[in-house]
C-alpha cells in the first residue's frame, strides 16, 4: 500500500514545531495560509485567493513536512502525489491521474467534513519542465490538465482547494506554471544554518539516550552543508552504533562515526552518478 499511494489522502498530524529551522519559510507559508483560513475577510476586500504555493530548495530540507504542516495548520485534508507518478507511456493517462487527484481531494474533504483540501505534488519539475523550442512532449497533456484544474479552483465551491508543489529545480519550470493565479507564491526551503541544524538534531535526538558528553552544538558545527534528512539519518545511525557496541547511551564517538558514514554515503552516491 505504501508503495502505491497515488492520490492517497490523510489528515496530517505534522505541526510546524516539528520542523527545525526554516523560520523564514514557516512565517511566509503561514502568511500565505491565512488566505485559506480567513478567506471571508479576504473576499470582503476583493483579494484574489491563493491557489498555488511552490516550495523550492535542495532535497531533504523539509518541503514535504512543510506541506503536511500546512494541512494540519489549516485543518485541511492532504492529498499527495509525486510528479514521476504522472509520467506514462500512454498519452492521456497522466492527465487522467491529475483529474483523479483533484477529485480525490474534494471527496476526501467531504468525507472527513473538512472545509479545505491541500493537494501536494512533489517533484513538480517532472511534469512542469520548460518546453524547449516549442517541442511537444508526451506529458504536455498532464501539465495542461494541472493548469486547468488550478484555473478551475473557485472560492464559491464547497471545498476550498490549495495546491502546493515542491521542486529542487525551480529555474527549470515552465513559466505557465508560475503565472498569477497559479504557483505565484514561492517559498525557499534552503539548507539549514548552524542554529537550524542544532534545532533539527535536538528534535531527532529527543527520543534517544544521549550521554552528557555529547554536544549537539558541536555536531551542528561539524555538519555544514547537511540537509534535515541527513541530520535525521545521522542521529539514527549514531543510535545504531551505540546499540551495536552495547553502549547504553549515545557517545560523541558514535556521532562522529555517524557523521563520517553520512558523508561517505553522499560521496559514494556522487561517484555512482558519474
Ligand atoms: P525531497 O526534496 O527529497 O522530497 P523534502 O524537502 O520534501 O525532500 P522531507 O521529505 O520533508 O524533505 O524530509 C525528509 C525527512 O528529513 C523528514 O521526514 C524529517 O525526518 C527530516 N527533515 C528534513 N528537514 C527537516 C527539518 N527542517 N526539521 C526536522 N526534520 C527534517
Amino acid at each position: 500500500k505504501a508503495a502505491n499511494n497515488k492520490g492517497s489522502s490523510t489528515i496530517p498530524t505534522t505541526r510546524f514545531e516539528e520542523i527545525g529551522g526554516q523560520e523564514h519559510a514557516k512565517t511566509e507559508l503561514k502568511e500565505a495560509l491565512d488566505f485559506l483560513l480567513y478567506h471571508e475577510r479576504m473576499e470582503a476586500y476583493g483579494i484574489r485567493p491563493i491557489k498555488g504555493i511552490l516550495l523550492a530548495g535542495p532535497p531533504g530540507t523539509g518541503k514535504t513536512l512543510m506541506a503536511k504542516a500546512a494541512a494540519h495548520y489549516t485543518d485541511s485534508v492532504f492529498v499527495s502525489a509525486s510528479g514521476s507518478e504522472f509520467v506514462e507511456k500512454y498519452v492521456g493517462v497522466g492527465a487522467q491521474r491529475i483529474r483523479r487527484l483533484f477529485q480525490d481531494a474534494r471527496k476526501a474533504a467531504k468525507k472527513n467534513r473538512k472545509k479545505s483540501a491541500i493537494v501536494f505534488i512533489d517533484e513538480i519539475d517532472v511534469i512542469g519542465g520548460k518546453r524547449e523550442g516549442g517541442q511537444q512532449r508526451e506529458y504536455d497533456q498532464t501539465l495542461n490538465q494541472l493548469l486547468t484544474e488550478m484555473d478551475g479552483i473557485h472560492v464559491d465551491g464547497d471545498v476550498r482547494m490549495l495546491v502546493m508543489a515542491a521542486t529542487n529545480r525551480k529555474e527549470m519550470l515552465d513559466p505557465a506554471l508560475l503565472r498569477p493565479g497559479r504557483f505565484d507564491r514561492h517559498i525557499l526551503v534552503d539548507l539549514p544554518d548552524k542554529q537550524a541544524r542544532l534545532q533539527i538534531l535536538t528534535l531527532h535526538a529527543r527520543n534517544k539516550p544521549l550521554s552528557p558528553d555529547v554536544s549537539l552544538d558541536k555536531v551542528a558545527q561539524d555538519t555544514f552543508g547537511f540537509s534535515g534528512a541527513q541530520l535525521e539519518s545521522l542521529t539514527n545511525e549514531a543510535a545504531i552504533y551505540a546499540l551495536r557496541q552495547g553502549s547504553e547511551q549515545l557517545e560523541p564517538a558514535h556521532f562522529q562515526a555517524a557523521i563520517d558514514k553520512v558523508m561517505m554515503g553522499e560521496k559514494t552516491d556522487r561517484e555512482a552518478a558519474h
